[in-house]
């Protein structure tokens, strides 16, 4: 039997490969792309694009694409074959440097949000050697960035890269103070807890909501939801037990380190968490894990869906994204080191991270702000709209103690001076798992929780990255000149102890009193909404940070402002006209047939008892015919307000319009059909229900 070690990455073009397929020039060049940003000769690019060509037929390969990630959230991928015809008749394979390196997609149709049209009318894809390529449905993938001609990223993965390369600039700006001149790069290192549901695809077929919106539009609660909590880490059922085989075996081909999965909370729900890997990297493996994850379902008669709201009154899913920095020598700078020295150095990144996460809580929440998350966000189930940062007890009065000068009482009775005094050894407190907060310190990384399960991690790492760039760049402006280093160092963490203590919490997230203290004693914004969030992407303190740092120019910002706007708008919209469809073409037709054949069971017992006074079926007829009475006009109601959207055409206006008038026009109309649906027979009703959907897969 074949072990996992052995097929492990068999799907990938790793770097054993590249050692054993590459001569030991092309390969040490190679090497020295992808480390250190060095530009690619001719040749060597020609040898290695060989090299995959032949690795990939062996391997099944007929096509090769560009992999990338347009803002449409979702991957793309033109195939083109290898062959190429020959003198004889016959075909060759071929594959050249040149098409490794740079691809034209006739991209015209990706969102632009005007950028192609203001540069150049096509973009194009370059080859990002730093993720390997791969295989997937006998087409070699070839990780690509997406850019304009005038050099403007079209895509999540140039301005990931570009923030990788802005923390790594900074990042080594501090170490070297620090003495480290013999680190060479810090990279940032993630691993997203990847939250789904599994459904029937039978049942999600008969149902237009989910197959057009990928989440239910309508469904009365079913008798039992998540309230005995029996499915959290529960047994997992057979036919999902299969499933997840099938997808680490599906996994673990591509190179991708799937290693935890649990039941979730909500039935149906289920969690996948692979082991972390540099930000690039884990980004590329998540969206492939995505893709995967519905193409196994799709083999086992189930549907995967990642909408962040499938269901009402059941829990979410998130995606909580793990993030840490780290030097190439291995040392994790978000763990406390072992001597006063080391300390003074945690203490500062994780003051760097502090600051970011206060002074741009707006970027952080606006990267994770989609449709779909805001029915998570703030929703009791998920972490409050209001971002804050759990960092335990133990850390918080370390903390304390140095913005007061006073004696850590933990700790040796002396006032805690940095680098002279080694800090405690915080072990990782497994009793303070705080699940509530949006950002929470879990012993050497950070969980920013608050990312939606279908979101493109790049967007919440972009702005992460360039967050803790901006931090790292203000300490290293100020400590690089001064005399008196450790001075200066112990007031400016101090400082920003005082400065940023307010985004501090470790109490519970989900509290009402909580969101009122955030919002009206301290001061944090409380953006509840995608179109609440999004437009802070504009204000100055952010255009100015994001560009100093080249993590965007200022036509991108715009852009992408657009974009994820229209989105939010188009998606809505979609669902909007789903529930009209629905309510029009099924449910209203299910009542009044139901209504119908009761009427004529109660003309048909008449006739046998005239006396009888068919209390039943004449209540419940008129209460069938006030429903769809009800029905048909919050129907209405929402068509007139889908035109009245449809004529703006100003993308804040629309956006505004979508969150004040439809989604309320929306909840409207499911509220007369759930109720509607409670006293319907399941007969009629003209799609699975919840009940069904929910425990369905055994
Ligand atoms: P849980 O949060 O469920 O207790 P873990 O904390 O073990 O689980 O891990 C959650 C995720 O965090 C995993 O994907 C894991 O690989 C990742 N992780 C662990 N250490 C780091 C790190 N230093 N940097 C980034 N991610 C990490
Ligand atoms: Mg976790």
């Amino acid at each position: 039997m074949k072990t996992v070690s052995d097929y492990f990455g068999s799907l990938v073009f790793d770097d054993r490969i590249m050692k054993s397929k590459l001569s030991a020039d092309v390969y040490r060049s190679l090497k020295k792309t992808i480390d250190e940003g060095a530009s690619l000769k001719n040749d060597v690019a020609n040898a290695v694009a060989s090299a995959m060509k032949e690795w990939a037929i062996e391997h099944g390969a007929t096509h090769f694409t560009h992999w990338f990630q347009p803002l449409t959230g979702i991957t793309a991928e033109k195939h083109d074959s290898f062959i190429s015809p020959a003198p004889d008749g016959g075909v060759i394979m071929e594959f050249s440097g040149k098409e490794l390196i740079k691809g034209e997609p006739d991209a015209s149709s990706f969102p632009s949000g005007g950028l192609r049209a203001t540069f150049e009318a096509r973009g194009y894809t370059a080859w990002d050697p730093t993720s390997y390529a791969f295989i997937k449905d006998k087409t070699l993938c070839i990780p690509t960035a997406f850019c304009s001609y005038g050099g403007e990223a079209l895509d999540k993965k140039t301005p990931l890269l570009r923030s990788m390369e802005a923390l790594n600039k900074q990042a080594l700006r501090i170490l070297k103070l620090f003495g480290r001149d013999d680190v060479k790069c810090v990279r940032t290192s993630v691993g997203p807890e990847q939250e789904y549901f599994l459904v029937d695809k039978e049942m999600y077929e008969k149902r237009k909501d989910l197959m057009f919106c990928g989440r239910t539009l309508f469904g009365a609660k079913p008798p039992k939801g998540q309230e005995m909590d029996d499915h959290y880490f529960g047994v997992i059922k057979p036919r999902v037990a299969e499933y997840m085989a099938d997808l680490n075996e599906e996994l673990w081909k591509l190179g991708i380190l799937a290693k935890t999965e649990h039941n979730e909370v909500a039935p149906a729900q289920h969690e996948l968490a692979p082991i972390y890997a540099t930000t690039n990297i884990a980004t590329d493996h998540n969206q492939i894990t995505m893709e995967i994850m519905q193409k196994v379902a799709s083999k086992h008669g189930l549907v995967c869906l990642l909408h962040e709201k499938p269901f009402a009154g059941v829990n979410g899913s998130g995606k909580h994204n793990n993030w840490s920095m780290a030097t190439d020598k291995g040392d994790n700078l978000l763990t406390p080191g072992e001597t006063p020295y080391e300390n003074a150095q945690f203490l500062l990144f994780l003051c760097a991270v502090i600051k970011a996460v206060d002074d741009y809580q707006d970027l952080l929440r606006l990267s994770v702000a989609t449709a779909g998350n805001d029915h998570r966000l703030g929703a009791n189930e998920a972490p409050p709209a209001v971002i804050s940062m759990f960092l335990g007890d133990e850390l918080t009065a370390v903390l304390k103690a140095i913005e007061n000068d006073t004696p850590y009482s933990n700790h040796e009775k002396t006032v805690m001076k940095l680098g002279v005094h080694v800090l405690p050894k915080f072990t990782r407190d497994t009793t303070d798992r705080n699940r509530t907060s949006p950002f929470a310190f879990t012993g050497n990384k950070f969980e920013f929780r608050m990312l939606g399960s279908s979101n493109s991690i790049a967007c919440a790492n972009i702005m992460l990255n360039a967050a803790v760039a901006e931090s790292l760049k203000v300490y290293a402006d100020r400590l690089e000149n001064v005399e008196d280093f450790e001075t200066a160092l112990h007031d400016m963490i101090k400082k920003t102890i005082k400065d940023h203590k307010r985004i501090i919490f470790n109490g519970n997230g989900y509290d009402d009193a909580w969101i009122k203290e955030a919002t009206e004693k301290r001061g944090l914004l409380n953006l509840k909404t995608t179109p609440d969030a999004l437009p802070t992407i504009l204000e100055k303190k952010n255009v100015d940070m994001l560009t100093s740092h080249k993590i965007f120019s200022k036509a991108e910002i715009q852009s992408r402002y657009e974009i994820t706007l229209d989105n939010y708008s188009k998606q809505v919209n979609i669902e909007a006209e789903t529930m009209v469809d629905m309510a029009r073409k099924e449910i209203l037709p299910a009542i009044e047939s139901y209504a119908k054949d009761i009427s004529k069971t109660l003309i048909a017992k008449t006739k046998v008892l005239p006396e009888l006074p068919g209390k039943y079926e004449k209540n419940l007829i008129s209460k069938l015919s006030a429903y769809a009475d009800g029905i048909d006009s919050a129907t209405s109601e929402l068509e007139s307000a889908i035109i009245e959207f449809k004529a703006i055409e100003d993308v804040t206006e629309a956006a505004n319009f979508i969150r004040d008038v439809i989604l309320q026009k929306m909840a409207e109309l499911r509220v007369v059909c759930d109720e509607a649906e409670a006293v319907t027979s399941e007969k009629y009703w003209p799609f699975p229900t919840y009940d069904k959907l929910l425990f369905g897969v055994r």
